[in-house]
């Protein structure tokens, strides 16, 4: 822009034109330079402004960044190695370094990860590998502190803080100012980022709360990660026990199948396992205590097959029902084996609102031998020898044979079939001699309920008996044995008649003993057949006696004014309470035949008879051993003071036929093998 200059002064007054121009001049010039400034101050400012959007907006684009790769990361490591990176290249520091939590000694460690960022530099070497060795609890190091104030730390220099444990090797590689900051999910700290520069830095606020958010970002990557994996764990596990479910125990067998498939050396097995009597604690005890006992049994199975608690090869396939796969197996002793072992472990006493309680199983076992190529048609044969064992009497394992199919008949059919039995009056009572040892006598029999479906086949109560008792079948098949039993009974009075007659025990289930007529109609009975009341012994289970007290010793005490006599049948396996047996008018405990048969090789079940037995002495009742087996047991009880067994040794049941032609005798050796002490009685 052109100016305008003053126009020259007269002659005259030339000192004072000149005074005036200087003085415009200097004017002038102030403005100039106050203009300059206020310039250079606005572009400050506007520079200033610049600089900090410049670096919010980075800031932002860190954590956008760190966000998105959190969101689409495969794994934690892949975002934190992610998140390490840009933090590195944000802050133009050489070196990052992740640490992950893991329990250790009931707290909590950091322990190194291999997630880096600079590792890779060959001076930063030394300072990496003294990293790598060491662990830190809270409070311990740069990490340590992080982790025990769940909030971020700085430090200008590591070469003046005393609480940086690896100063030495920081030295070495030339490392100065640091910090780190916390992943924090749920509340707590699962890892710690650390990064270092080469210069001192004084602390940067802003740049720490900004690691903060980036923390807890990363902190919603594991959340998520962790929920993600419940869910699919959950699909795939049962909620009581945590073991996989039914539907994850198939994928494993199909999976041993295609390995079988591809290599028919590679065989395998699978345990069937259902707890007997289950439902009767589940009733009695109630549910919570039903479920105490099921977690108890995936605990010790667990142990007893020696599984890390990952594995999938237990499997809780629902209720009281557990399998197990046993893959690499050699042959089928293998299998056998580890059947044992599960036994073994459930045989002892489990502990259940601080009563004992006693459980057997029943185990199906299948091998790959079978040949099946599907895991429905595998675990299919494995029920059903599960089945097998529980008709053969339960407390046992079977392995299936191909065929075992045609003696499984549907819940539905065994009903009708039941129902038509009774009718068609198919049912027969087998009567199984109780041996006086002293005495050398049969002292009584004990009726035994079994169903003639044809000529040829005979079956066992085992296989009917549950169904009848869910199915309210009971009632009447109750009192058909009942009737007959006493009939059967007063007909052999008559014609053996002895001195100190015999007795007949009649066995009365659950839901018999809880029908309120039940003392009218055994009276009736008692009249009809007219046997006399006192050689007729009713046996209840434990379970049931003991389900309401006062009720059961109302109806005993009624029973008994009748002049009936009791059992309590199996008895050990449920949950007596001592001190109210005492209240109960009981002539006879029966010891279960579990007890019995591990006698000789479980010390545990050794002192138990003993103690069952100085129990009933000091309660003036008898105690008849079930189950005896063979002449060292016999021998043992004998030892012990047991006087009455009932088992295969002497006899099993027999047909009313064979009792009458052994009370026709009046001296029977029933077992060769016992000598001649045993005699029928006269
Ligand atoms: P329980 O009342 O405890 O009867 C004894 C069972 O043990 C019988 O099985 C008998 O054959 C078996 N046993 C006897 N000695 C030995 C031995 O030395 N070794 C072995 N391993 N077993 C032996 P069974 O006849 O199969 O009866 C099983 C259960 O069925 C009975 O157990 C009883 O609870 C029930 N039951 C049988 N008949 C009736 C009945 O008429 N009514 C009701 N409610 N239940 C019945
Ligand atoms: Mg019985
Ligand atoms: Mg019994």
């Amino acid at each position: 822009m052109k100016r305008e200059l003053p126009r020259p002064a007269s002659d005259d007054g030339l000192p004072s034109q000149i005074s005036d121009l200087a003085a415009q001049v200097e004017k002038l010039t102030l403005r100039l330079e106050r203009e300059r400034d206020a310039r250079l101050q606005a572009e400050a400012i506007a520079e200033r402004g610049l600089r900090q959007l410049y670096e919010k907006q980075q800031q932002l684009q860190l954590q956008e960044a760190i966000a998105a790769a959190a969101n689409q990361a495969e794994s934690i490591e892949q975002a934190l190695q992610f998140a390490l990176q840009q933090i590195c290249r944000y802050t133009s520091w050489p070196l990052g370094h992740c640490y992950l939590t893991q329990p250790c000694d009931g707290q909590q460690r950091l322990v190194s990860t291999d997630i880096w960022y600079g590792d890779d530099d060959e001076s930063l070497r030394t300072f990496c590998q003294v990293s790598v060795q060491m662990t830190f609890a809270a409070g311990q190091g740069l990490p340590g502190r992080v982790l025990a104030s769940g909030a971020p730390t700085w430090i200008a220099d590591v070469n003046d803080d005393k609480s940086f444990w690896r100063v030495d090797a920081a030295r070495v590689c030339g490392l100065r100012a640091a910090f780190a900051f916390p992943v924090v999910s749920g509340g707590d700290v699962v890892g710690v980022l650390e990064f270092f520069s080469s210069r001192r830095h004084e602390p940067d606020m802003v740049l720490l709360r900004q690691m903060s958010q980036i923390g807890r970002q990363l902190g919603r990557v594991v959340e998520r990660k962790q929920a993600r994996q419940r869910l699919i764990h959950d699909a795939a596990h049962d909620a009581l026990t945590g073991l996989p479910n039914r539907k994850q125990f198939l994928c494993q067998l199909d999976q041993a199948l295609l390995r079988q498939w591809h290599d028919a050396h590679d065989g395998f097995a699978v345990l069937f396992i259902d707890l007997d009597r289950f439902k009767i604690i589940n009733d009695s005890l109630g549910h919570l205590a039903g479920d105490t006992m099921i977690i108890e049994v995936a605990s010790r199975l667990t142990q007893a097959l020696q599984l890390s608690p990952d594995s999938c090869a237990l499997a809780r396939m629902g209720g009281d029902e557990f399998s197990v796969l046993l893959d690499g197996i050699d042959g089928i002793c293998d299998a056998v084996a580890a059947a044992e072992r599960v036994q073994a472990a459930l045989s002892l006493p489990f502990l259940v609102r601080d009563q004992e309680i006693y459980v057997s199983v029943s185990i199906g076992i299948v091998s790959s031998e079978t040949g099946y190529t599907r895991a429905d048609q595998v675990l299919r044969a494995a029920d059903l020898a599960m089945y097998r064992a529980k008709a053969l009497g339960k407390n046992r394992y079977e392995i299936y044979i191909p065929g075992m199919h045609s003696g499984k008949v549907s819940r539905l059919t065994m009903e009708t079939n039941l129902r038509r039995a009774l009718k068609n009056e198919e049912f027969v009572l087998h009567y199984q001699p109780i041996i006086e040892l002293q005495a050398g006598e049969i002292i009584g029999v004990e009726a035994l309920i079994r169903w003639r479906r044809s000529p040829q086949q005979l079956v066992y109560p085992g296989e009917f008996i549950d169904v009848a008792e869910d199915t309210g079948l009971i009632l009447s098949i109750g009192m058909w044995v009942l009737r007959e039993a006493c009939r059967q009974m007063h007909q052999w009075h008559q014609q053996f008649p002895r001195s100190k007659p015999l007795t007949i025990s009649v066995n009365i289930s659950p839901r018999q003993f809880a029908q309120p007529n039940l003392v009218e109609q055994v009276h009736e009975i008692i009249i009809g057949t007219g046997i006399d009341p006192a050689t007729l012994r009713l046996e209840v289970t434990e379970n049931v006696a003991m389900g309401d007290v006062e009720r059961s010793i109302k109806i005993l005490s009624q029973l008994r004014s009748l002049g009936i006599r009791f059992s309590i049948d199996d008895f050990g396996t449920g949950y007596s309470s001592l001190s109210y047996l005492h209240r109960f008018p009981l002539d006879v405990l029966k010891i279960d035949r579990s007890f019995v048969a591990h006698m000789n090789d479980d010390h545990e079940r050794l002192q138990i008879v003993q103690t069952i037995m100085t129990l009933a002495r000091n309660l003036g009742i008898e105690v008849v051993a079930e189950g005896t087996e063979n002449e060292e047991q016999v021998e043992r009880l004998r030892a012990m003071g047991c006087n009455f067994v009932q088992g295969f040794f002497f006899s099993h049941a027999l047909t009313a036929e064979d009792v009458g032609n052994l009370l026709r005798v009046p001296y029977r050796v029933l077992n060769a093998a016992y000598g001649n002490a045993l005699r029928a009685p006269r």
